[in-house]
């Protein structure tokens, strides 16, 4: 087996993941702004999942479905109070397959 067999790329172990949606409930709030900060706008290119999102208002939008739980934003922009951070509900959310 070549190594390129061995090895999947990052988007297709993505695929392997399953995320049970809490529906009404996103655990991942963004504040409102009229202009994003360097570090939320950030977001746009750092989250490993896709989740921020740049408008065409120049404001950033989150849609939390899918979300690693890595802890990326929190990191950066919940000090600052740009986003409300918390785990999804027991059940919801991420469920990691390994393998
Ligand atoms: Fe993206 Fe990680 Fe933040 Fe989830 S915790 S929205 S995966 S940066």
């Amino acid at each position: 087996m070549g190594i390129e067999a061995q090895f999947q790329k990052v988007e297709e172990k993505l695929y392997q993941n399953r995320y049970l949606v809490d529906a009404g409930q996103p655990h991942i709030k963004i504040a409102p702004h009229e202009k994003p900060s360097k570090n939320l706008l950030a977001m746009t290119h750092l989250c490993p999942a896709g989740c921020y999102t740049e408008a065409e208002s120049g404001q950033v939008e989150i849609a939390a479905d899918g979300c690693l739980e890595c802890g990326t934003c929190r990191v950066l922009c919940e000090e600052t109070g740009e986003i409300t951070w918390n785990y999804p509900r027991g059940g919801y959310g991420i469920l990691f397959k390994f393998g």
